[in-house]
């Protein structure tokens, strides 16, 4: 059994399927997934609200005996406490952890910040010790006289090169994935229209890709945000409270990775305004004041990254009086 290649049209036509249809079809990937793994097929559950729909969908799945899957929860360390709270309170799931926790990995490797692959670039200049690798980063030219653009690390990011702190895309590794180290191969509440980046993968590979070096299943790929609110309107499902203050995503409070793309609030300002022991760990203790203020000295003043909810609402108390200004005849 390999991937499933689709064409934009195909995904274009699964997401517009109606929530009868959609829940059917994640049924038939997660038996699937199942029968192709047998013992070692699990469930990594987050907590959030498309991890809930798809812990509820495999264990209602008639093809399978969902409450026989072994589900698994990544204890961290970087879990908003309400989504602990939340995962305590669902029966049936293993707590598994990482052994290192996140300020060592930003002290040893690196802060996630910007993107993986910008991060990772970033970090191999940092470390690197050949001309060849730096060449390559910065310039996008290899040895052998041919261009990558894709290799080199966008201008605009190159300054992160000379920063005062390590930049890394190692995190994950470290910890999400070394937590679920041992745990099997997981169904993931994974949705392709999350992000551009999971739709080309979701492209490539289907929902289940069996033969691929890191074998993944997304049985909930092609489900919307309408979709899972649907679902959990239907089945009268309780889902993690934190989403009722704001929150679009509830992954790790102090990861970096994508913020500068956020519409405001973004996460670290939401965060000052709902969790500000929180913040003030991320700011302090893990060093993210320092490590935006750097950055925002070499980004243009629209990109800067503002982690202050007081921005938030200055910007917004600026717009709604503007709206109240008489119009200028
Ligand atoms: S999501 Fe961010 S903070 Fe969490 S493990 Fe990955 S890189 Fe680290």
């Amino acid at each position: 059994m390999t991937q499933d290649v689709i064409t934009a049209h195909e995904y274009a036509e699964r997401i517009a399927w109606p929530l009868e249809r959609k829940i059917k079809e994640s049924w038939e990937r997660i038996a699937a997934w199942v029968s192709y793994w047998g013992k070692e097929a699990s469930l990594s559950f987050s907590g959030g609200w498309d991890s809930t729909v798809l812990l509820h969908l495999a264990r209602t799945c008639p093809h399978i005996d969902g409450h026989a899957l072994p589900v698994y929860f990544a204890d961290t360390g970087t879990e908003y406490p309400d989504i602990r709270k939340f995962v305590k309170s669902t029966p049936g799931v293993t707590w598994v952890r990482p052994k290192m926790k996140f300020h060592e990995v930003i002290g040893k490797y690196g802060y996630p910040v910007v993107s993986k692959r910008v991060a990772q670039y970033v970090g191999e200049v940092q470390r690197a010790n050949t001309a060849q690798i730096v060449r390559l980063r910065t310039t996008g030219w290899r040895e052998n006289g041919t261009h990558s653009p894709m290799s080199t690390i966008p201008q605009k990011w190159q300054f992160l090169i000379g920063a005062p702190f390590k930049v890394s895309d190692k995190c994950c590794d470290k910890i999400k994935k070394a937590a679920m180290k041992g745990t099997g191969h997981a169904l993931v509440g994974v949705r392709a229209a999350e992000a551009k980046n999971r739709e080309k993968v979701y492209l490539q590979y289907g929902c289940n890709a069996f033969d691929i070096d890191r074998p993944r299943s997304w049985p909930m790929a092609f489900w919307t945000d309408e979709d899972v609110r649907e679902y959990t309107a239907v089945h009268n499902l309780e889902y993690c409270p934190i989403y009722d203050l704001g929150y679009h995503r509830t992954g790790c409070f102090p990861c970096a990775f994508g913020v500068h793309l956020e519409p405001w609030p973004n996460r670290f300002q939401l965060m000052q305004k709902t969790h500000p022991r929180l913040w003030n760990l991320c700011m302090d203790r893990y060093g993210f004041q320092m490590v935006f203020e750097f950055m925002n000295e070499w980004l243009p003043a629209k990109q800067q990254i503002s982690f202050h909810w007081s921005d938030y609402t200055a910007r917004e108390a600026r717009k709604h009086q503007q709206a109240e200004l008489p119009m200028a005849v």
